[in-house]
């Protein structure tokens, strides 16, 4: 008998102390599971800066922007995810109206980010903004030959613009802006009049609308500054030489600014680990954060104490349009329908 007490006593005792290293294992063990679609090493040493700092561990799924909304969607509130990251505010605020999100109160990210880089509701915050801008063949086009997105329906530019197709988020976006502008009949007449202009049927990413400049193609192409970046810093001089061969102009200086689109992060609605998605997320848009970000893919940082990369800084600065992003969002279904009317392929 009095053995057997042993034996119960031993194992009370041996469970209790599995239980304490487990509960303790609990308390140290962090983590936050981030779904995003950006895949550049900058984003690794990022995370894993993060980890080294906060002690939490950064799980990472990767896959398309669309392919992680519908995998948030189809995984319901069982989602593990905590944070999704991705680009363009067309794109957030289409996760937001999915109720993939929830807002956000967070003293740091709005002390950081403006507030036109945020939805009105806090669901989502910018990490990095790009500008829409004009590359422009530098031996047959002067700055002084352009002024705004506008002036693009001009028939001078006849056979001369080179843009990607309509389905591309970035040009929606651009047109959603146009919209909140100038309402929709002035947005579908500049549709219509740069469909007019265009040099070919829209086909191609940013990156080949600089090559065809480059190639005589046509003579102005609508492109996201980062690409430009890219190119001028490649490996390749062939590519390096196309950077080369364009100049970048910033439209709309002295009406509403260049058009500005980001990439950003938000908490997901089911987040498992709320409080360290939110860490996250303020970890990212620290100074130290940010210069990682500003040198690794050409962007701006978004947050203003950061400076610009040599490349961005050689483009000079520009205005930008302080629309509320959110109206990027709000006007995409518009966007996509005007393209269709105006024929943008
Ligand atoms: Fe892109």
């Amino acid at each position: 008998m009095k053995n057997i007490v042993i034996a119960l006593a031993a194992l009370v005792l041996f469970s209790c102390k599995n239980d304490a290293k487990k509960e303790q294992e609990n308390q140290t063990y962090q983590e936050v599971n981030v779904y995003t679609h950006r895949h550049y090493e900058a984003d690794q040493q990022l995370f894993q800066q993060f980890e080294e700092q906060t002690g939490i561990k950064v799980n990472v799924i990767n896959a398309s922007a669309d392919e992680l909304i519908q995998k948030m969607t189809l995984e319901g509130d069982k989602s593990p995810a905590d944070v999704l990251i991705t680009v363009d505010a067309g794109r957030l605020h289409r996760a937001k109206t999915a109720g993939l999100l929830q807002p956000v109160e967070s003293k740091f990210l709005d002390s950081i980010i403006p507030s036109h880089f945020m939805d009105t509701d806090k669901n989502w915050f910018a990490l990095t903004k790009r500008a829409r801008v004009i590359a422009y063949a530098k031996d047959r086009v002067s700055p002084e030959d352009m002024s705004t997105y506008q002036a693009l329906t001009e028939a001078k530019w006849k056979n001369k613009i080179l843009v990607r197709s309509s389905s591309n988020i970035y040009n929606q976006s651009l047109l959603a802006s146009i919209i909140a502008h100038q309402g929709e009949d002035d947005s579908k007449i500049w549709a219509e009049g740069v469909v007019k202009n265009m040099a070919r049927s829209p086909k191609g990413n940013d990156r080949d609308q600089v090559k065809a400049v480059a190639a005589g193609e046509g003579d102005l192409a609508i492109v996201n500054t980062y690409y430009v970046g890219m190119l001028t810093n490649s490996e390749n001089p062939e590519e390096r030489k196309v950077a080369e061969s364009v100049g970048i102009f910033f439209p709309n200086q002295e009406t509403t600014g260049t058009h500005v689109n980001v990439s950003g992060a938000g908490v997901a609605k089911y987040a498992p680990n709320k409080e360290n998605a939110i860490k996250f997320i303020e970890f990212l848009v620290t100074e130290e954060s940010q210069k990682v970000f500003a040198l690794s893919n050409y962007e701006y940082p978004v947050n203003p104490n950061v400076a610009i990369s040599e490349t961005l800084k050689n483009w000079g600065s520009f205005k930008e349009d302080t629309l509320n992003l959110s109206h990027l969002g709000e006007n995409n279904k518009k966007a996509v329908i005007l393209f269709d009317e105006a024929s943008w392929k």
